[in-house]
């Protein structure tokens, strides 16, 4: 227990001396390509417009188990908040301090080891075990999962089943296994009409009232009852903005902005038609427009054969079942489900993107035997 590879706790703390912060070149996976290279696993770059990505596959059967996270990490923020480097990985009362601790370079670290575990056990898996690692999740996300799926298949991988090391769990560790993410689609729309003076309106056109029955028309629109595993869909209104100071003056133009999280009822394209076709390009000499964007689809992994596995390894290593839920931000699992079922399961999500990130150093350990035993159980039903 003294090589890295066969310490997620040592391994988490070489992996977060790299301050991969997005966007940069990526030493983390460097580190993780000699690993997994001596562990028997063949390893690839793939590098997009600067962004370092890593495939490493061992085995060359189906079924092909994948782990997949990533190595960057957002930046260290306000730097006299931390009171530890936020890159010297330092264990304080057997809590592991550092950028990246919680999200996510210790659910790789244990990726790795439990894999290494495995082998060391079982010798090689009857079929694959594959790890799927991009350095592009904290920043734009343009050239990492998104582009590095499509490349690995191109190469001719297939994914069978898939696990992402996202920090998941809530109040204990493994408490929460995630099986499904809401869509995201975020939304500006600004009304233009003609200022003047209010006591003459005739001689102008009042861009509020428009935005306000917009805004009405859309709160009303009926998105659905909830579908399987998720809550009704649901649209915020998160601002309106006019801006103007005076009271005797009609203003030129409102905007307000709106955010829908939608359940797999609803395709991003279909409800940007929708919005648009609702809210229309002008109301009488009022011009509005609409900048949509949709950031995340919705996806769900029906509980089957990859959730009752999951779910089997935290009963079995913490005598406790975790949940199924679906709530959260979006994740690369949104790209993942396109190509086979897919759910996440990492360390407590409370300190990520926080300054003096921390982790208790056991719950990595915890973390690590729940995915040994999980590719234990996957390949004994192979
Ligand atoms: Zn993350």
């Amino acid at each position: 227990m003294t090589a890295p590879f066969d310490d997620p706790i040592a391994l988490s703390q070489a992996l977060i001396r790299q301050p991969t912060v997005n966007p940069c070149h990526d030493g983390a996976q460097d580190l993780l390509a000699e690993i997994l290279g001596t562990l028997g696993f063949r390893t690839k770059r793939y590098h997009f417009e600067g962004v370092d990505n890593l495939y490493a596959r061992i085995g060359t059967a189906a079924p092909n188990f994948c782990f997949a996270g990533h190595t960057d990490v957002v930046p260290v923020g306000d730097t006299a908040g931390w009171t530890t480097d936020p890159f010297g990985a330092e264990i304080r009362d057997g809590i592991l301090y550092g950028r990246g601790a919680a999200d996510m370079k210790t659910s790789i670290a244990a990726f790795v080891v439990a894999a290494g575990r495995f082998l060391a056990d079982h010798g090689a898996p009857k079929g694959s075990i594959s790890l799927l690692i991009t350095g592009d999740e904290e920043g734009p996300g343009l050239h990492g999962t998104r582009r590095l799926l499509p490349a690995v298949m191109a190469d001719g991988e297939k994914l069978d089943h898939c696990l992402v090391g996202e920090p998941t769990s809530e109040d204990v560790i493994a408490d929460i296994v995630k099986n499904g993410r809401r869509g995201s689609l975020n939304a500006v729309i600004t009304t233009t009409g003609k200022q003047g003076h209010v006591a003459y309106p005739e001689k102008s056109a009042n861009p509020v009232p428009v935005l306000l029955d917009a805004l009405a028309k859309l709160r009303s629109m009926k998105l659905d009852n909830g579908s399987p595993g998720f809550q009704p869909s649901n649209l915020e209104v998160t601002t309106i903005d006019v801006g103007n100071p005076a009271h005797n003056v009609i203003p030129a133009s409102a905007t307000a902005k709106f955010n829908i999280r939608f359940n797999p009822n609803h395709k991003g394209d279909d409800l940007m038609a929708r919005i648009r076709q609702l809210v229309g390009s002008a109301s009488g000499n009022i011009g509005i427009t609409l900048e949509m964007r949709v950031s995340g689809e919705a996806f769900y992994t029906s509980p089957g054969r990859l959730t009752d596995l999951i779910i089997s390894a935290v009963k079995a290593e913490t005598g406790r079942a975790p949940q199924l839920t679906t709530g959260g931000g979006t994740s690369d699992a949104r790209y993942i489900k396109d190509v086979c079922p897919v759910a996440e399961l990492g360390v407590r999500n409370e300190m990520a993107h926080k300054v003096d990130e921390h982790i208790p150093v056991d719950e990595i350990e915890t973390l690590c035997r729940i995915y040994y035993r999980l590719l234990a159980s996957y390949f004994a039903a192979a």
